[in-house]
């Protein structure tokens, strides 16, 4: 069973082919092409989603080449439907339209932060996972239970990404900035104090992006630690308590932030003091990308039919624990 998985959510524009054997996938191609805002400036919704149609048709035919497939030899093909940006989110959606009805192939919406998580699952072999998600659209703790991926936690404004993100811009450098925030907090030692917001089991960074602002002229690699220090920690209370609450066994950290080596750091020596195992999505597959979207397909076709093209839809607030997972 071959998909073609289409992601549009936001700064990415990708298509992937993934092949379904038994319980397991495999990557046949993932190509992405990423709208870079310029550096200071956010995601502007229409420039990214010109970008998507622009890089679209250049994107879909060096996926099929490089997995070696025809359209034809396609059986199903599956969209990013949400949560992501309107105009982002339409362009995933039309490329996905025209293809399965000119060609006749099932189509199925699915949701983008799902494909996070089961991705994640199938690289990484984990089970039964409690999952930190932490991207530019998440921060949540999940865990699955009578067929829906409940919340424990997640942030009470801004996402880790967008905190990240928005520090990086008012520091001038072009988005996404979690790599060079990175790289500067590991050039400090020096931590500037910062708020630090928990609330009960649910994070607040709105505070902490102002005070970070401010305490960037004391130096910007002391503010950037401190910033990851802060951030990393109160992800790391509000995931042990998680942890401790339902008795998981094992912790997945998926997302575009994922990619960081210090919040890896917090997050498995938590694990070794609930004899929990930690897995990490592959720093190639943590961020969007069109594998996620198809992984998701793959699973639910072998579930349910896909839909008629007039039932197909976006949304652009569609909640993960709203999804009723199948298989
Ligand atoms: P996603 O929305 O899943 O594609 O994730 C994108 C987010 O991941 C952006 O906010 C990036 O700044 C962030 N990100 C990427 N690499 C890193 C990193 N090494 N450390 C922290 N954040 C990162
Ligand atoms: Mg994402």
């Amino acid at each position: 069973m071959l998909c073609l998985g289409i992601e549009s959510t936001a700064h990415t524009f990708s298509c992937a082919i993934v092949e379904r054997k038994g319980k397991q996938g495999k990557i046949l191609s993932d190509v992405r092409k990423i709208y870079r805002p310029p550096a200071g400036e956010g995601i502007h919704p229409r420039e990214a989603s010109r970008h998507h149609a622009e890089n679209s048709p250049e994107v879909l035919s060096e996926c099929l080449k490089k997995a070696n497939v025809k359209i034809d030899d396609i059986d199903m093909i599956s969209y990013a439907a949400g949560p992501g940006l309107g105009p982002c989110l339409r362009i995933g959606a039309v490329v996905a339209r025209s293809l399965s009805a000119y060609y006749g192939i099932p189509i199925y919406p699915v949701n983008h932060a799902l494909g996070h998580i089961e991705l994640g699952k199938m690289l990484t072999g984990a089970k039964d996972p409690l999952v930190l998600l932490v991207s530019g659209g998440h921060t949540m703790i999940l865990a699955f239970l009578s067929k829906k991926w409940r919340v424990f936690g997640e942030t009470l404004d801004i996402t880790v990404g967008q905190l990240l993100d928005q520090i990086g811009r008012y520091a001038g450098f072009a988005s996404p900035c979690g790599p060079k925030i990175e790289e500067l907090a590991s050039q400090s030692t020096e931590y500037v104090p910062l708020p630090y917001v928990v609330k009960g089991n649910d994070v607040s960074f709105s505070g902490l992006l102002s005070a970070t602002k401010r305490a960037i002229p004391r130096g910007i690699e002391a503010a950037c630690f401190s910033l990851q220090e802060t951030a990393f920690s109160m992800m790391g209370e509000a995931t042990e308590r998680a942890l401790s609450f339902t008795g998981k066994k094992e912790l997945l950290v998926v997302g575009g932030v994922a990619a960081n080596k210090r919040l890896s750091n917090i997050l498995s020596s938590i694990c070794a003091r609930h004899d929990c195992k930690f897995f990490v999505a592959p720093k190639e597959y943590s961020g969007d990308c069109g594998s996620q979207i198809s992984w998701i397909g793959l699973l639910e076709s072998s579930k349910k039919p896909g839909i008629t093209i007039e039932d197909t839809f976006v949304k652009q607030s569609w909640r993960l624990d709203t999804v009723e997972i199948l298989y």
